[in-house]
């Protein structure tokens, strides 16, 4: 077969090693550079499609227009999977989910991680045994193009607004998200997040055997009540562990370790079994992590935060003053539904980047008087060290994506937390040496 990869990231990466090596013809393009008069296009049997290269890409026209197949990487993947595999979707939670059931697997079998974790499922999707579980991690962008991807299991994790810049719709981005359901029968299993309105809407129409998880409510499936986890079904009521057993921080990560949790006991799996895996389980960098500390003052990168849902679930997790950091490049948010949400112990907020005045256009509508301005991060680090009084926290929780500075969250929160730490041994260094004249 003759096929064609757009987008030279690791999926088309992935997905060029798989096919070449069962012996196909296989040919990367950057989905920029478009050319339509050479002869790439001839004979193809199907073209991939990398998660970041857009279904509006030149590349993709052109392949329907001669009535070509266009597969995601993710697709491709899974063809070739001989495992049962299981899937997490939603707008946030989605790695610290996929990685918590990831650990919790392993202790029953071997277990591969991907997907939009950073490992794509081309890269590994020959290697997995029929006895494997696979873990897979799937945005929105890679639900675009699937079609026969079929997990055991799917979980969706919450649902609020991101990535309308590329979906242009909440309506297509919710109809994207519940894509993950296509193709389960009634035998496979789908995991929803029942405090989650939108989620609990839209999944009344869904013919498929529904699990629910709930921090709040009593529930079929992962619930915590009176301070305990438990698990209900049809037949049994099973009390697993003491809430503060979850040490991560956070409302939002309990609701986490209960989607994880209600995957690994629909898989078969004795929930507690894992319980010290939960206990020992550590976040990834960048989300909610402290890098800092100068004089009661704590300073929290959580660059993973680039939605205002994310934002809103780590400044809940701090009782004392926060000055917030929040800016980047926008995905066409509407900032009202944050500045109308922020908690009272939220002192200051600084507006950084290519999105600010967006931003301070949001702020100026609500009675917050506290803010500032500034064109870059490093700026704003700078205001947030002359403002900051012990015991404050300085959060850098953006809502935004990082794209107008950096290359991704994870290069913004190292350059925050080196920043952060260059300011701060500046300022216990004593500013005024007399020069001793002789
Ligand atoms: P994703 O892979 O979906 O981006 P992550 O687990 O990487 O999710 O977390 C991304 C950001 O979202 C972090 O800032 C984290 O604190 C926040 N977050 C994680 N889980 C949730 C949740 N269930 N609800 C809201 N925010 C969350």
């Amino acid at each position: 077969m003759r096929v064609l990869i757009v987008g030279k990231g690791k999926s088309g990466v992935g997905a060029y090693n798989l096919l070449v090596s069962l012996g196909h013809i296989a040919f990367m393009v950057d989905d920029e550079v478009f050319n339509k008069k050479g002869n790439l296009l001839n004979g193809l049997s199907f073209l991939v499609l990398s998660p970041g290269v857009s279904l509006n890409s030149p590349w993709v026209k052109a392949v329907q227009e001669r009535k070509i197949k266009v597969i995601s990487e993710l697709e491709l993947g899974s063809m070739f999977l001989k495992s049962q595999y299981y899937a997490i979707t939603g707008t946030n939670g989605k790695t610290t989910i996929t990685r918590l059931l990831g650990e919790m697997m392993k202790t029953r079998k071997k277990t591969w991680v991907g997907g939009n974790i950073g490992v794509s499922l081309s890269s590994f999707a020959l290697r997995v045994k029929s006895q494997d579980a696979v873990i897979i991690e799937v945005s929105s962008f890679m639900l675009e193009s699937i079609d026969k991807f079929k997990p055991k299991i799917a979980a969706i994790t919450n649902i609020t607004p991101d990535h309308l810049n590329r979906h242009k719709t909440m309506q297509n981005y919710i109809n994207l998200k519940f894509k993950i359901f296509k193709n389960l029968t009634r035998y496979d299993y789908a995991v929803l997040n029942a405090d989650d309105d939108i989620i609990m809407a839209k999944s009344k129409s869904l013919k498929q055997n529904k699990y629910y998880f709930s921090t709040k409510k009593e529930v079929r499936g992962c619930f915590i009540k009176n301070g305990n986890i438990y698990f209900k079904d049809d037949f049994k009521l099973i009390c697993i562990s003491r809430a503060n057993e979850i040490l991560l921080i956070g409302e939002h990560n309990k609701s986490n370790v209960l989607c994880a949790l209600l995957m690994f006991i629909l898989s078969g799996g004795n929930p507690k079994s894992v319980l010290s895996v939960i206990k020992n389980f550590k976040l990834d960098p960048h989300r909610i992590e402290r890098v800092g500390e100068f004089c009661g003052v704590s300073f929290i990168d959580d660059s993973k935060a680039t939605n205002i849902a994310s934002t809103l679930a780590s400044v809940k997790c701090f009782a004392s003053p926060i000055i917030l950091l929040v800016g980047g490049s926008d995905k066409q948010s509407d900032f009202s539904l944050l500045f109308n949400n922020l908690p009272k112990n939220v002192k200051h907020i600084i507006m950084f980047g290519e999105v600010r005045n967006k931003l301070a256009s949001a702020l100026n509508l609500t009675k917050f008087n506290s803010f500032s301005l500034t064109k870059t991060l490093k700026e704003a680090i700078g205001d947030a060290i002359k403002l900051m009084v012990s015991k404050d926290v300085v959060l850098l929780s953006p809502a935004c994506a990082s794209f107008d500075e950096f290359s991704s969250y994870a290069e913004r929160g190292r350059f925050f937390e080196k920043v952060v730490k260059e300011k701060l041994v500046e300022k216990q260094t004593p500013k005024t040496f007399q020069t001793i004249k002789t």
